[in-house]
């Protein structure tokens, strides 16, 4: 298998129409079961997930909302705001505070964020309920002062489920303002992003260019490493995040990856020197900034797109890669960050022949070893969705992964997780390099 792979790369560089000739050729031999059914959508998807033409979302009404004595005050006027309604709602026992949080557009995956500013006129404990249309409370409410928008603390202990899906709990509310949020919003909104390069020393090691603009003019980033190669075609990794506005542990974990990968030790530099990185670390800026449960300002799941390419995002960085992938590159590998409710690693199935072959299934133990308290799985998929991780291995025949890091992970462990995942990867690509030198 080892030497297929490694005949496959050394005469696809050659010549493009092997390719099609290796991939008959293996797909007679190694993989028979080649039935594939069209792809409607995954489990947890909802109806017609495929159909990605334009839909109507609903804009949320930005406004400060007032009531109650004392005077209970809730903004949705921020990046990453989402609250499409508050009242009180009177109780024999209590007074509840009602945050009702509306979906962009439905159906839609079960993934609610919610995020808003409350404060009071005077200082005093209230009694909140978070409800959402169409969807089970998800995410752990996180709060932190805006005076302090980087230091945020987990709501979790005070908080108890209904059967309906909502949440409520109890909170001490004054005249300073609190953030309350399905997760961090700071550290992880467009203007985060913007400063990253620099606040984190990588900003002279890359060229950070807009490959395009989302439905609503925000730039759709991309972030290119810039060291020279030493050889003649040059190996790319490309990487992929944020599709899912609420999916920010993947988002931070690809983050802390990206990071490692641009480390000044001798192994992010060998690293560098072998294989060019090319990433687009916020697909959905849009979502991001609108506070959307998943999909563009469309309505659209937009790792449903990768094979019509009818929204902007998608298509942009499509025509950005297609010609810098037959130029002087030579794709080794795709990863794109998501989050779910566990860590996961999706692959393609291991009898699917791939440029490097079986990379992810190699990858993989390196991974779970090196973080043993997540534990770790691997669920192999055919290629056939309209995902990113598909349309890489259909563009480009290499292997490509689907790496989904669990909603509530700490951030000591998404760092850990980051950094030793970078490490893994690179050493395991350079050994492949010389092996296929040799
Ligand atoms: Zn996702």
């Amino acid at each position: 298998m080892k030497l297929y792979s490694r005949l496959f790369s050394s005469i696809t560089s050659h010549n493009p129409h092997a390719y099609l000739l290796i991939v008959l050729f293996g797909g007679l031999f190694l993989y028979s079961c080649s039935t594939t059914e069209p792809f409607s959508g995954y489990s947890y998807d909802p109806p017609d997930v495929t159909d990605t033409q334009d839909k109507e979302i609903l804009y949320q009404n930005k406004r400060v909302i007032g009531f109650g004595e004392p005077r209970i005050w809730i903004s949705n006027e921020f990046s990453g705001a989402r609250v499409s309604d508050a009242w009180l709602a009177s109780g024999l026992v209590q007074d509840t505070v009602v945050i009702r949080i509306k979906p962009e557009n439905a159906p839609i995956n079960n993934s609610p964020w919610y995020a808003f500013q409350i404060w009071s006129d005077q200082a005093h404990e209230v009694f909140i309920r978070l409800s959402y249309e169409g969807a089970r409370h998800r995410y752990i409410p996180k709060i932190a002062s805006i005076t302090e928008p980087t230091n945020w603390n987990h709501l979790q202990d005070s908080t108890s489920y209904s059967a309906d899906g909502s949440v409520h709990f109890n909170l001490q509310i004054g005249t300073d303002k609190q953030l309350i949020a399905a997760h961090p919003i700071h550290p992880n909104n467009i203007e985060a992003l913007e400063e990253y390069p620099e606040s984190h020393g990588f900003a002279s090691k890359i060229v950070v260019d807009t490959v395009g603009y989302s439905h609503n003019n925000r730039a759709i980033l991309q972030w290119q490493s810039q060291d020279h190669a030493e050889i003649e075609k040059e190996g790319l990794l490309l990487l992929f995040s944020r599709q899912h506005p609420p999916e920010v542990s993947g988002y931070r974990s690809f983050l802390y990856f990206f990071n490692r990968l641009m480390g000044t030790d001798e192994l992010a530099q060998a690293f560098r020197s072998k294989f060019h990185i090319i990433a687009y670390p916020m697909m959905n800026p849009d979502g991001v900034e609108q506070g959307h449960w998943r999909h563009n300002s469309k309505g659209i799941d937009l790792n449903r797109d990768w094979e019509f390419f009818r929204q902007p995002e998608t298509r942009s960085v499509r025509d950005a890669l297609s010609p810098l992938a037959y130029g002087r590159y030579n794709v080794v590998y795709g990863i794109d960050f998501h989050s779910t409710n566990e860590n996961v690693f999706y692959p393609i199935n291991e009898e699917v022949i791939t440029g490097i072959d079986n990379f992810t299934q190699r990858w993989f133990p390196y991974v779970a070893e090196a973080n043993p308290e997540l534990n770790f799985r691997s669920e192999e998929f055919e290629p056939n969705s309209p995902i990113a991780k598909n349309w890489v291995y259909k563009t480009f025949g290499t292997d490509a992964l689907t790496f989904e890091v669990e909603d509530e992970l700490s951030e000591e462990a998404i760092q850990s997780l980051g950094h030793s995942a970078a490490e893994s990867l690179m050493k395991l690509l350079l050994e492949e390099l010389l092996a296929a030198e040799q």
